[in-house]
C-alpha cells in the first residue's frame, strides 16, 4: 500500500525526477526508472542518507545540530527536501531534545515500527479474507437453506393450504431468528478480529512512549495513511503551508471547470461548483440579479456567476452534437446552378392564388393518376430557359413566419400588382417584407386585360416605396400580365430566369441532402406527411432525415404532381413520409448518417426547446433592451408605428439622425396605425424592436408579440423613445421602466346623466383600473385621450379599483366623447433606478 514509484515519490517530495534518482543513487538504493518501484524501507533509507549528507552539507545545521535533529524528528519528507521548512514550534523541540541522542535508536524503532505495522496490517487483512469467506459461505449456507424450505414449502402446500400459512410464518421467524443469530455471530467473530488489531496498535503506543505519538500521527493511523500514499497532490499541498499533521483538510482552493450548457437551473450550476444554491443567488444578488434556486438562467449570466465564483467557465455548446450533423459533405460537392425559389405576393384580390394556379395549371406536368395536381406547397415548371419553384402559399405571413425562424428560402419575390388597383396597404407590406429580406422583387402588373387597368400610373406609384422599373434607371423588373388569359406569364417566367442569373444561385447536387419545411401535416394513414424543398445535395429513398424536433427515414417520396419518385435535387420541393411526427412549417431538414444519430439530435433538441423557452420566459424587459445594447456594435433595427403620420416622422428622423459610424438605426418599417399581426412578425424576422407611440397592438398583434418574444416599447412622450434608443445606441444602462400599463377596460355602453356627464359602462378585460392611475382613450388602438379617471364605480358605490372579468362605471375627465367599442386603458409610472 504504501509503496509507490519514485517518479510519484518525487512528486510527492517536490524534487525533480532526476535528482531523486541521482539522490537514491548516492544513497545506495538501486532503482532503475522512475516507474520502479519504491519500497518504505527504501525509503528510509534514503531518508537516513539525507540526514546524514544535509548534516554535513547544512552550514545552518553546523550551527544548531539541535534543530537538525528536531527536523528529523519531525519526520517529514518534504522537509528535508526543502531545507527553509524549518521546524517552529516550541514543543516539538523539546520533545526533539530527547529524542536527539537517540537518534539512530529512533530511527531503528520507527523502522521496526513500520514493519510492525505492515506485519499487523497483513495479519488484520488475513483475518478479513477470511472473515468475508465466511460470510459468504454463511450466506451462501442460508440461500441453500431457504430455497430447502421453499422448496418444501411448496411442497407441503400441494398437500395442505390451509396449514401453509401458519406455518410459513414460523418458518419466517425462524428464518429471521436464523439471521439474526449469523448477524450476531458474525459481529461477534468481526470484534475478535478487530479486537487483537486494537490492542496491537495500543500496545505499540505505549511501548513507544511519546515519541509514538508523533510517528503514530504521520505513519499510523492506517486508514489516513492509506489515503495520504495515494493522493500525494493533497500531502504535498498540506506540506508547502508547513503544516505537519497529515490529517490536515486540503487546504487548497479547488478550481472546477463548469461546463455551462445553453439553459440550466441555478440550483444545476451550484451543484457543478459543488456549493450551496445559495451561495449562487448571494452572488447573482451581489451582480444585480434577482434568482430562485429553480430559475432558468441564460449561458451568460451563468459564466459570470462561475467566474465570480473563482471557477473556470467552460461552454458547453448544446448543439456539439449537432454540429457533426453533416460535416464534410456541405464542402466537398461542387456548386451546380439551381432553380430559383419565387414567393408571390400582394395586396388581397390582386390575383395571386389565379397566377399560381394559371401556371400549374398550364406548366407542371400532370400525374397519371388523372392529372390532377395535387396541392403541396410549392411546385416547380420547366420552361424553355429553366427551372423556376414556386412556393405556393401566397401571403405574407408564410414567408415572415418562415423567415423568422431563420428559414430564408425565397430568392426571388413577385409581387401582384392588379393594375387596375394600384398599390394597396399589403402591396407596401409586401414590399417592405421582401426588402428587410433583402429578395430582389419582380413586378406583375395583373389584370392587364382589364380596359380600366392602367401600368403607367401603378409604375409611377411603387417608385414611392424604393420598387423602380429598370427602364427609369431601378433595379426591379415589370412584367404585365393576366391571370386571366395568360398574357405575360411566360415573359414573367423568363424575367424570373434572367432575375435569378444575376444572382447566380448554386447549390450542390451530390452529397447529403438539406432542406426546409414548407407545410406538414398528419394524415389518416399516412401519418406524419411534410413538404420540403431540398437546397443542397440530393434526397434520395430510405435516408436516415432530422427534421427540427422529428426525425425517420424517407419511407416514400412524392412531386407535386403526386407521382412517387425516388429522389429530388436542389430547389426541387417534395412530400417526404416517414416522419415521427409532424414537423414546423420553416424547420431545416438534413439527411444524416444514421436514424439512430437523428434520433438522438431529435430528442436532444425536443429536451433543450423545454429548457430555452423557460429561460427565455423569465427573460425580463431589462434584459431584452440589454441585448439589444449587443446589437449596438453594428445596427439597431426598430419598426415605428405612431398614430398620426407627423410622430412617424419626427420619431423616424431622429432615430435616423443618431446613427454613427458604428451604429447605424434601421428603420425596418415605419406607419400609421394600431400594431398588427403582420408588423410584429415582420418585426420577429427583421429581428426589430418596435416603438409603439400612442399606438397599441390588437388581440392577434398581442398574441404574436408574446409568441415571437418581440420586444415592444410603448411610448406617448417622443424624446422618452428617442432617450431610450440613444440609450441603446450608446451603450448606457438599460433604461428604466418609466410606464406600466396596469389594466385595460373595453366599453361597452355609454350613458349621460347630468349629474356625472358622460358615464362608460365598461368591462375589465385585462388587469386592473384603479381609480388614481393615469388613463388613455383607445380608439382601434390609437389613443386619442390621454387623462385622468372622474369616477369609477360599481353598480352605485365608488370603488378603488376594479379587477379583470368586472363590469364597471368609467367616468373620465374633461372628455366626453367616449364612445361603444373604445378601450381604456391604465397605466402607471413607475421610477425604476438604474442599477448596475
Ligand atoms: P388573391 O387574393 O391575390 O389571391 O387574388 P385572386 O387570385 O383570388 O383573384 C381575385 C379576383 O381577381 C378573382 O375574381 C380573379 O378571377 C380575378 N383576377 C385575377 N387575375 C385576373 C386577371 O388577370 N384579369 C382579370 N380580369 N381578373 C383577374
Ligand atoms: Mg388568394
Amino acid at each position: 500500500m504504501a509503496d509507490v514509484t519514485v517518479a510519484q515519490f518525487a512528486e510527492v517530495l517536490k524534487v525533480p525526477v532526476d535528482r531523486l534518482l541521482q539522490q537514491l543513487d548516492q544513497a545506495g538504493i538501486k532503482v532503475g526508472s522512475p516507474q520502479d518501484m519504491i519500497s518504505e524501507e527504501a525509503k528510509h533509507e534514503l531518508l537516513t542518507h539525507l540526514r546524514r549528507s544535509h548534516g554535513r552539507e547544512d552550514p545552518q545545521a553546523d550551527a544548531a545540530p539541535r534543530k537538525i535533529t528536531l527536523r528529523r524528528k519531525s519526520q517529514s519528507e518534504l522537509k528535508l527536501a526543502s531545507p527553509q521548512g524549518r521546524a517552529r514550534t516550541v514543543n516539538v523541540e523539546v520533545r526533539s531534545k530527547r529524542t536527539y541522542v537517540k537518534r539512530e535508536v529512533l530511527e531503528d524503532q520507527a523502522r521496526q515500527q513500520q514493519e510492525e505495522l505492515d506485519r499487523q496490517r497483513e495479519s488484520e487483512e488475513l483475518a478479513r479474507a477470511a472473515l468475508e469467506r465466511a460470510e459468504s459461505e454463511r450466506l451462501e449456507r442460508e440461500r441453500a437453506e431457504r430455497e430447502r424450505m421453499e422448496e418444501e414449502s411448496r411442497r407441503r402446500t400441494d398437500e395442505e393450504n390451509r396449514k401453509r400459512s401458519a406455518e410459513e410464518e414460523a418458518r419466517r421467524q425462524a428464518e429471521t431468528q436464523a439471521r439474526e443469530a449469523a448477524e450476531r455471530e458474525r459481529k461477534a467473530a468481526a470484534a475478535k478480529v478487530a479486537k487483537p488489531a486494537r490492542e496491537t496498535t495500543e500496545d505499540k503506543t505505549t511501548r513507544y512512549g511519546r515519541q509514538e505519538l508523533h510517528i503514530a500521527g504521520d505513519v499510523s493511523s492506517r486508514h489516513k495513511k492509506k489515503s495520504k500514499a495515494r493522493d500525494g497532490r493533497r500531502r504535498a499541498v498540506g506540506e508547502v503551508d508547513g503544516k505537519q499533521h497529515g490529517f490536515e483538510m486540503p487546504t487548497a482552493r479547488v478550481v472546477r471547470e463548469v461546463a455551462i450548457g445553453e439553459a440550466m437551473t441555478v440550483g444545476e450550476l451550484a451543484q457543478k461548483m459543488a456549493v450551496k444554491a445559495t451561495e449562487v443567488i448571494k452572488i447573482m444578488m451581489n451582480m444585480g440579479v434577482m434568482a430562485t434556486i429553480n430559475q432558468t438562467i441564460d449561458q451568460d449570466t451563468a459564466v459570470l456567476v462561475v467566474e465570480e465564483m473563482g471557477h473556470t467557465p467552460v461552454l458547453r455548446k448544446d448543439n456539439v452534437i449537432e454540429e457533426s450533423l453533416q460535416g464534410e459533405a456541405e464542402v466537398t460537392h461542387e456548386a451546380l446552378q439551381r432553380p430559383p425559389v419565387v414567393t408571390v405576393m400582394g395586396h388581397v384580390d390582386h390575383g395571386k392564388t389565379s397566377l399560381l394556379d394559371y401556371i400549374r395549371r398550364t406548366k407542371v406536368a400532370a400525374g397519371e393518376a388523372g392529372g390532377i395536381t395535387q396541392h403541396i406547397g410549392a411546385y416547380h415548371v420547366e420552361t424553355s430557359k429553366g427551372m423556376v419553384t414556386f412556393l405556393d402559399t401566397p401571403g405574407h405571413a408564410a414567408f415572415t413566419s418562415m423567415r423568422a425562424r431563420g428559414a430564408q428560402v425565397t430568392d426571388i419575390i413577385v409581387l401582384v400588382v392588379a393594375a387596375d388597383d394600384g398599390v394597396m396597404p399589403q402591396t407596401i407590406e409586401a414590399i417592405k417584407h421582401a426588402q428587410a429580406a433583402q429578395v430582389p422583387i419582380v413586378v406583375a402588373l395583373n389584370k392587364i386585360d382589364k380596359p380600366e387597368a392602367d401600368a403607367e400610373k401603378v409604375k409611377q406609384e411603387l417608385t414611392k416605396y424604393g420598387v423602380i422599373p429598370e427602364e427609369w434607371g431601378g433595379e426591379n423588373i415589370f412584367v404585365p400580365v393576366s391571370a386571366r388569359t395568360g398574357q405575360g406569364v411566360d415573359q414573367l417566367l423568363d424575367s424570373i430566369l434572367l432575375q435569378s442569373e444575376v444572382l447566380e444561385l448554386k447549390a450542390p447536387v451530390e452529397g447529403l441532402a438539406a432542406g426546409f419545411v414548407i407545410e406538414s401535416s398528419l394524415e389518416k394513414g399516412r401519418g406524419a406527411v411534410a413538404t420540403v424543398l431540398v437546397l443542397r445535395g440530393t434526397l434520395k429513398l430510405g435516408d436516415p432525415l432530422l427534421i427540427g424536433q422529428e426525425f425517420g427515414r424517407v419511407r416514400a417520396l412524392f412531386d407535386e404532381a403526386g407521382r412517387p419518385i425516388e429522389s429530388a435535387g436542389p430547389s426541387i420541393p417534395v412530400v417526404v413520409l416517414g416522419l415521427s411526427g409532424a414537423p414546423n412549417a420553416g424547420d431545416e431538414l438534413l439527411v444524416v448518417e444514421s436514424e439512430r444519430k437523428a434520433r438522438e439530435v431529435a430528442m436532444h433538441r425536443q429536451a433543450k426547446s423545454r429548457d430555452v423557452k423557460l429561460a427565455k420566459q423569465s427573460a425580463n424587459m431589462q434584459d431584452v433592451f440589454s441585448t439589444m445594447g449587443e446589437a449596438k456594435a453594428d445596427l439597431v433595427r426598430i419598426l415605428v408605428k405612431a398614430d398620426v403620420q407627423g410622430s412617424v416622422e419626427a420619431l423616424r428622423d431622429a432615430l435616423v439622425a443618431m446613427s454613427t459610424s458604428e451604429v447605424g438605426v434601421n428603420i425596418v418599417s415605419s406607419g400609421v396605425g394600431g400594431l398588427t399581426e403582420s408588423d410584429v412578425t415582420l418585426a420577429a424576422a427583421s429581428k426589430a424592436r418596435i416603438i409603439a407611440f400612442n399606438v397599441r397592438g390588437d388581440a392577434a398583434a398581442r398574441a404574436a408579440i408574446k409568441d415571437h418574444g418581440v420586444d415592444v416599447r410603448y411610448y406617448s412622450i417622443i424624446y422618452e423613445a428617442i432617450d431610450d434608443v440613444r440609450a441603446v445606441l450608446t451603450g448606457m444602462l438599460s433604461p428604466e421602466v418609466k410606464e406600466q400599463i396596469v389594466g385595460l377596460a373595453e366599453v361597452r355602453s355609454v350613458f349621460r346623466s347630468s349629474k356625472f356627464g358622460t358615464v362608460a359602462g365598461c368591462m375589465v378585460i385585462d388587469g386592473y383600473v384603479r381609480r388614481n392611475f393615469p388613463i388613455r382613450v383607445l380608439r382601434n388602438n390609437v389613443v386619442i385621450f390621454e387623462g385622468a379617471l372622474e369616477s369609477l364605480k360599481r353598480f352605485k358605490d365608488d370603488v378603488n379599483e376594479v379587477r379583470a372579468g368586472t363590469e364597471c362605471g368609467i367616468g373620465v375627465k374633461n372628455y366626453n366623447d367616449v364612445r361603444e367599442g373604445d378601450q381604456i386603458e391604465c397605466y402607471s409610472r413607475v421610477e425604476v433606478a438604474r442599477t448596475l
